[in-house]
């Protein structure tokens, strides 16, 4: 079979491997089509925390092609689509609820990755995130599962009243989904890009205003104008991961408003912090990571209803040895997301 190996950035090689075979409760399905997500394109041009080289790719779904002894639940053939990650549920984070913090965090990608014609899934995802796909779910849709995971449990991590405003800074897959969520809690969504073609999408799946903010010298001032008496918005989200836009993000909200900090930085990065707004502002600030398995259960109720489609995220399609070009294209905000069909 053929899957994508990196190896330095810059330096990604569709290679022969063999097709994997199931362990004890572990599951090998036949991807279908995998998507390129912003996580793989950072890694492509700055390389990843793991020793080269290793598998790429980590939303996809597609068919079960051979099941472990103990694999419980699924059959050869199911249509099924996996998270990439699963936690312990024994460590002491789990225990107290936050299992995006579990010390033994499982992820499947890296050793099997998603780009790939075929792909081992640990025993511990499949017992607790792989999912068989209803009739009339589109394995594209399916592989937005991870995503719309992280942007679900952010999403809940956020406190906010049914007619509050929320601003959500980024428009990538992970802002829109964020604007999806947050317009079906009852959010009066105002949402924030440079391209006129994300902002559109945006619109689509509920957001009230959009700011472009190529045209803005100000987006701060301009997403405060937005609210009454400019006094800011009750929440804002960060789905960029630059340190300029969390400090935006700071800068537009009400006093006693919520800060979410989504978008992963570099390491080492330190963002100013205007005390007099945390204190006498009383303003919170909140980082979240990746997503819990409560969540990603949500997430897959969220695709059954069709909540998110892969029309609205998923734009181009390419054959694995194009997978250079799908996530250039992906990097240059060309599409929300391509996706490799095997
Ligand atoms: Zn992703
Ligand atoms: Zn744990």
């Amino acid at each position: 079979m053929k899957r994508v190996m990196f190896y330095q950035p810059g330096d990604i090689r569709v290679e022969e491997a063999p097709i994997p075979q199931p362990g004890p409760g572990e599951v090998v399905v036949e991807n279908k089509v995998a998507l390129t997500c912003g996580t793989d394109v950072k890694i492509y041009k700055r390389g990843y925390r793991f020793e080269p080289p290793f598998a790429m790719g980590h939303e996809a779904a597609g068919v079960i092609h051979a099941l472990g002894a103990g694999a419980t639940g699924f059959q050869v053939g199911d249509p099924v689509v996996a998270h990439n990650s699963a936690p312990c549920n024994q460590c002491y984070y789990c225990k107290k609820g936050q299992h995006s913090q579990c010390e033994d965090l499982l992820f499947s990608n890296f050793t099997d990755g998603a780009y790939a014609q075929y792909q081992k899934i640990p025993a511990r995802i499949v017992a607790q995130n792989m999912f068989k796909l209803p009739q009339g779910m589109s394995f594209k849709t399916a592989a937005l599962l991870e995503p719309l995971a992280c942007a679900l449990y952010g999403t809940e991590m956020t406190p906010f009243d049914l007619g509050d405003t929320v601003c959500v800074n980024g428009c990538g897959p992970i802002g829109l989904m964020f604007v999806r969520m947050c317009y079906l809690r009852g959010a009066r969504v105002i949402a924030c890009d440079m391209s006129p073609t994300r902002l559109a999408i945006a619109k689509k799946l509920g957001a009230w205003a959009v700011v472009n903010i190529g045209e803005t010298a100000d987006q701060a001032l301009a997403v405060r104008e937005l609210t009454e008496k400019g006094r800011g918005v009750d929440a804002a989200i960060e789905a960029v991961g630059l340190p300029e836009v969390w400090s935006l993000a700071l800068a537009m909200v009400r006093p006693g408003g919520f800060v979410l900090c989504f978008g992963g930085t570099p390491k080492g990065l330190t963002v100013p912090l205007d005390t007099t707004l945390l204190h006498y502002s009383q303003v919170t600030v909140r980082g979240v990571f990746h997503t819990t398995p409560r969540h990603v259960a949500a997430a897959f109720e969220m695709l059954k209803m069709g909540q998110i489609t892969a029309e609205d995220f998923a734009q181009n399609e390419y054959p694995v040895e194009k997978i250079e070009q799908a996530l250039q294209e992906h990097g240059a905000g060309l599409v929300i997301k391509n996706a490799i069909v095997f």
